[in-house]
């Protein structure tokens, strides 16, 4: 109110300037820190501010820029910032005596978007400046870093790999939890998910899609967004996990829980890992909560039962090279699991806020053997699962015959053969370590079992 009342009077007359000014320093907003994270569609410049702000935005071409006005504030002694991605730098001035300018200095001309946040964990006021480039956000079925140079074999529809979406929990603005030593959990998390994508990448038909691959937020809906558009078959989000008591330790494997949750940390652990919204940055009003529980309802009780089995296999995985906070799948209700349509699970791969199990996190050795026995997980999923589409039907009504093995006979195809055993072609490919769908009469075929 008093803000609104200081510029009101700006805007009236020029008589008043002075005492306008003089009245505003005392009211002003400061600007206080600057920061910019650089993402492969979108950077991100977040503007720290003493209080809450109103703003106006504009872009202009030759040389490209956003400029930003922000009335009743002053920019405390920010002169600037350095660039990083497609900003080049961002400046600040004193545009009049109550009206702050930001301006960021780009490479490119871009999409702005801005919104403001109120104060969240450790931030104060914050205004977002989100500069989209334009490229469209499909992950790509690849790492980028070990597989980017080889071209995706030519192959049939049918062809399609088994795509694992990995998804490293934070970024950015959100560090997540932190280590006593200050390891930040959304760097572990990462370092995690893009071995685990190179082990995967280098499995013949798998491919990984890093859902995050570099220091920047992504806010949780748009985390399974971009899984389903990648057609991903399993969404892995790689977390680490932190309690009040150093004492805790130990690894843990989580799937949704629309209701209750399974422990009272598990419902801490997800109350906290669904603020990272808040934190990482996501406007309030973008929310669409009321259709995405609708869809949920629907399909979610199917992927369900198939995160189960996936998380299971994980968390055995897991077993073997560190000690299990928890025995069993814990449920709790996290926002980045539900995807409706897509089996997803939650890997709190150690306390960071253990110190012994800060230190593992952060050995390239741990991270690798986490990520090997993440993945033996994952191919024990996909070696034996039955997807839900499949239902084999014969004469007299659906059939399901069991067996270990089966000789291809003329005629036969990969995917008659798939369905007669109510198994999947991707699973057959994996047991039997295809790499296409050509099968030669005479051939002995693993089949999956079924339960
Ligand atoms: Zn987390």
């Amino acid at each position: 109110m008093r803000r609104r009342l200081g510029r009101t009077s700006v805007n009236l007359a020029l008589v008043l300037l002075g005492c306008s000014a003089a009245w505003g320093a005392f009211a002003r907003v400061e600007l206080q820190d600057i920061r910019v994270w650089p993402g492969p569609d979108s950077t991100r410049v977040v503007f720290d501010l003493s209080g809450a702000i109103d703003h106006k935005l504009f872009t202009l071409d030759n040389p490209a820029r956003v400029v930003i006005d922000v009335p009743d504030a002053a920019r405390g002694g920010i002169g600037g910032a350095d660039g990083q991605g497609i900003v080049n730098r961002v400046r600040t001035g004193q545009r009049e005596p109550d009206m702050l300018r930001l301006v960021v200095d780009l490479q490119q001309s871009v999409r702005a978007k801005s919104f403001t946040l109120p104060p969240s964990g450790r931030y104060g006021h914050r205004l977002v400046v989100d500069l989209d480039t334009g490229t469209p956000a499909i992950p790509r079925a690849d790492t980028g870093s070990e597989s980017a140079s080889a071209p995706a074999p030519a192959v049939a529809l049918t062809d399609k790999p088994i795509i694992i979406a990995i998804d490293a929990g934070h970024g950015g603005e959100d560090p997540g939890a932190r280590g006593a030593r200050g390891t930040k959990e959304k760097d572990v998390a990462l370092a995690i998910s893009r071995r685990l994508a190179s082990l995967v990448n280098a499995q013949p038909n798998m491919r990984a899609v890093l859902i995050r691959d570099g220091d920047y937020y992504i806010d949780l809906r748009e985390r399974t967004r971009r899984a389903r558009e990648a057609q991903a078959d399993l969404f892995v989000s790689i977390h680490a996990d932190a309690f009040t008591d150093r004492r805790a330790r130990g690894s843990s494997v989580y799937v949704l829980s629309q209701r209750g949750a399974s422990s009272e940390h598990a419902r801490t652990l997800a109350r906290r890992e669904n603020e990272s919204d808040l934190i990482g940055g996501v406007r309030l009003d973008d929310k669409d909560d009321v259709l995405a529980s609708v869809l949920i309802d629907i399909s979610q009780t199917a992927a369900l039962e198939a995160s189960f089995d996936a998380a299971e296999r994980m968390l055995g995985g897991m077993g073997t090279i560190n000690r299990l906070h928890s025995k069993t799948v814990q449920q709790a209700n996290f926002m980045v699991l539900k995807a409706p349509d897509i089996p997803s699970v939650l890997v709190e791969t150690a306390f960071i806020s253990n110190p012994e199990e800060e230190r593992r996190l952060t050995d390239r050795n741990f991270q690798d053997r986490l990520a090997r026995n993440l993945l033996s997980g994952i191919q024990g999923y996909f070696s034996d699962y039955r997807p839900r589409t499949t239902v084999a039907s014969g004469p007299g009504g659906p059939v399901e015959p069991v067996a270990d093995a089966y000789t291809v006979q003329r005629g036969d195809t990969l995917s008659e053969i798939a369905a007669r055993f109510s198994t999947s072609m991707a699973a057959l490919r994996v047991a039997n370590g295809l790499v296409s769908d050509t099968i030669r009469i005479g051939d002995e075929l693993t089949i999956p079992s079924t339960r």
